[in-house]
């Protein structure tokens, strides 16, 4: 292993996880893959290919380069949707390539007029509608001013969809706030309606949404962190598992991230171990090295705190995770070699590391912890 670490996506995994989600939701919701932070830190590459195998067409990202890089990896048929930050040259790209994209204010209709027919395609626009949130969306006046741009120009776009975003539908906390979102939507889907401007799609559902609040599905939901194997917070799925007979999580974790030891040593009671003083041996110990630190994605916080898998056992982290190594306490371990596998997520013998373990040490959530992963780190496919 030439790297330190390598990242493996199993393809079963991905194939159960959509195949689950459209059980869930039925033929007439369209599933688009939300693919933005390199797939959620999965490798866009290596995980597009796998969701398009698995009956994935349409997929969704944050920014106008995020499409471009897409663009490379997807197959010809796939579709791309930009959900946030495009430049002016974003635009006129995105008309051309057939990519629809968010409007959350009316610039970017103003941008799609001025190209004046020149690219010979109608920009296939999704208009971003505040509800509460209080984020990217427009307000009525915005809204207003957006419809009339769209009916003076007929021939310069498609209205793909009516979209907002709900604000935290992974926790019951927020549904009243939620509810409230959701009657606002239906009363603007009828404002642009009694317009003559019906959209192919009505979306506002993220992974929680969708799963939690079937009428939030309406034709269209984007799907991100459930399809990776994740639940959007332990609250979502337990209110999910409740209701079945079956209490088996449907979903498999699609990621593993493993490395190696790199070398081992014993350290004498009474010693310190690696930087500073927040590791005093108490006991003689063995060690182990381990090629993996915070520059890889593996947070500092997990200093003392985190677990891995080595020789089919679980092991404590010991000491600060520096930035390119972290320290295994593997006194247990009586056959421990140079060479070893070391899982830091995912499963060994009988035993998995989750994310969502990681996130309990170090109060991050599934999403950053995923995102942070580096790019240049290998992605394999396994099965
Ligand atoms: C990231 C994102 C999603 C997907 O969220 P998940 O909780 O991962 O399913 C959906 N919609 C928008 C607008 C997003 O930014």
């Amino acid at each position: 292993m030439a790297d330190t670490s390598v990242i493996e996506l199993s393809e079963k995994a991905v194939k159960n996880n959509i195949l689950f989600l459209k059980r869930q939701f039925g033929e007439n919701v369209l599933i688009s893959s939300v693919v933005k932070s390199n797939a959620y830190g999965h490798g866009m590459a290596t995980f597009v290919p796998i969701a398009e195998k698995a009956g994935i067409e349409h997929f969704s990202v944050f920014s106008g380069s995020e499409a471009r890089a897409l663009m490379e990896i997807k197959s010809p048929e796939s579709t791309i949707m930009v959900m946030g930050w495009m430049d002016d040259k974003d635009i006129v790209w995105a008309v051309e390539n057939e990519v629809e994209f968010f409007v959350f204010d009316s610039f970017r209709l103003d941008k799609v007029v001025s190209l004046d027919g020149s690219t010979g395609k109608a920009a296939l626009v999704h208009l971003e509608m505040e509800t509460g949130m209080n984020r990217t969306g427009m307000k009525s006046r915005e809204l207003k001013k957006a419809a009339g741009i769209i009916i003076n120009n007929p021939g310069s776009f498609k209205l793909k969809g009516l979209c907002t975003h709900l604000a935290g539908a992974e926790s019951i906390a927020n549904h009243v706030r939620i509810q409230k979102q959701l009657s606002r939507f239906g009363r603007l889907c009828r404002w642009f309606e009694e317009r003559g401007l019906v959209p192919e799609y009505r979306h506002v559902a993220s992974s929680a949404a969708a799963i939690t609040y079937p009428a939030a599905r309406f034709n269209m939901v984007r799907m991100g962190i459930l399809q990776y194997g994740y639940w959007p917070s332990a609250e979502t799925f337990i209110q999910f598992i409740s209701k079945k007979r079956d209490r088996d999580d449907p979903l498999s974790r699609v990621i593993s991230w493993k490395s190696r030891v790199m070398t081992l040593k014993k350290v004498k009671r009474g010693e310190f171990v690696n930087y500073g003083t927040i590791y005093l041996a108490q006991e003689d110990k063995k060690i182990a090295v381990i090629p993996v630190g915070y520059s890889h994605g593996y947070n500092r916080s997990l200093s003392n705190q985190g677990r891995v898998l080595i020789n089919g056992q679980r092991v404590g982290v010991i000491g600060l995770v520096n930035m390119n190594m972290l320290i295994a306490d593997v006194t247990q371990l009586p056959d421990v070699k140079t060479g070893d596998e070391v899982v830091l997520i995912g499963s060994q013998g009988n035993l998995t590391i989750s994310v969502a373990s990681f996130s309990e040490f170090s109060n991050q959530l599934n999403y950053e912890l995923l995102t942070r992963l580096p790019e240049g780190t290998p992605r394999q496919v396994i099965n």
